[in-house]
C-alpha cells in the first residue's frame, strides 16, 4: 500500500508545525520519520493516520486520494509511546480485541491470536494480564493487537520511546524481523538515529516541521546534505 503525502501543511495558532511537505512511502517499506523533539514528526503521522486535520494538502493512499477519510476508512494501525493495552484483559483478549469487533467465529479467533503471539515471540504468556509483562513485551502485544485488525499500513510513534536502552536495541531487530515476516507498509517515529538507520529502509530526516532529506540510511550517511543532518546523524544516544 504505497502513500502518497503531499505538500502537507499544519499550524497550531501562529506556529508552523508540519511546513508543507511531501514525501512517497512505497508499498511494503520500512520508514523512519526522524528528528528532534518538536519537529513535526507526530503531527505528520496523525494527519497520514487520519486522527488530524492538515490546513493544506492531500494524503493519497493506493493511488486514491484518502485525504477526507476516516481512520477506519484508511486502513491503518496506530501503536503509541506508551502502550495502550486494557489492562482487565489478557494478552489473548487484548491481541483478540481488533478480530472481537469484526464479529470472528472463536476459531478462527483462537488460530489467528496463536499465530499472532507466535509472531511477537511471547506464546506461552498469552493468559498473562499486562502488569505481568516487561516494558517491552508489552509494546510487542501492542503491535500484535494492531495488527490482527490486519491493516494496510502500520504508523508507529516511538514505538520504543518510553523503554530502556538496552530493551530498545533488541526490539529494533525484531521490529525488522517482523516487518521481513509480515510485509505490512510501516512508518515509525524516532528521535534516535541510530535506532532510524538501523531498522529502516529509508530515512526522512524532519527539522522545524520541514524534510531535510530523504534517503536510505547509506545515503544519507554517505551524502548528507544539509549542517543539519550532518550534525544530528552524527550524535550519539
Ligand atoms: P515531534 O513529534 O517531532 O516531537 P510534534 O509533531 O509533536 O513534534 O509537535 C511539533 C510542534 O507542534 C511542537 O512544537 C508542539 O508543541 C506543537 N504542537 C503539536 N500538537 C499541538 C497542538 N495540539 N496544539 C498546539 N501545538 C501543538
Ligand atoms: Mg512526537
Amino acid at each position: 500500500m504505497s502513500i502518497l503525502v503531499q505538500d502537507i501543511t499544519k499550524q497550531f495558532g501562529d506556529f508552523l508545525a508540519v511546513d508543507r511537505v511531501s514525501l512517497t512511502v512505497e508499498s511494503g517499506s520500512l520508514v523512519a520519520l526522524l528528528g528532534p523533539s518538536g519537529s513535526g514528526k507526530s503531527t505528520l503521522l496523525r494527519i497520514m493516520a487520519g486522527l488530524e486535520k492538515s490546513d493544506h494538502g492531500q494524503i493519497w493512499i493506493e493511488n486514491e486520494d484518502a485525504t477526507y477519510r476516516s481512520v477506519q476508512e484508511r486502513q491503518i494501525g496506530f501503536v503509541f509511546q506508551h502502550y495502550a493495552l486494557f489492562k482487565h484483559l489478557t494478552v489473548r483478549n487484548n491481541i483478540a480485541f481488533g478480530l472481537n469487533i469484526r464479529k470472528a467465529s472463536k476459531s478462527l479467533v483462537k488460530q489467528k491470536v496463536d499465530e499472532l503471539l507466535d509472531l511477537i515471540q511471547l506464546r506461552g504468556l498469552g493468559d498473562r494480564y499486562p502488569s505481568q509483562l516487561s516494558g517491552g513485551q508489552r509494546q510487542r502485544v501492542a503491535l500484535a493487537r494492531s495488527l490482527a485488525a490486519q491493516p494496510k499500513t502500520l504508523l508507529l510513534d516511538e514505538p520504543f520511546g518510553a523503554l530502556d536502552a538496552k530493551v530498545r536495541k533488541e526490539l529494533r531487530t525484531w521490529l525488522r524481523q517482523l516487518h521481513e515476516q509480515v510485509h505490512v507498509t510501516t512508518i515509525f517515529v524516532t528521535h534516535d538515529q541510530e535506532e532510524a538507520m538501523e531498522v529502516a529502509d529509508r530515512v526522512v530526516i524532519m527539522n522545524n516541521g520541514r524534510v531535510e532529506q530523504i534517503g536510505t540510511p547509506a545515503e544519507i550517511y554517505d551524502n548528507p546534505t544539509s549542517e543539519f543532518v550532518m550534525r544530528f546523524i552524527g550524535e550519539t544516544n
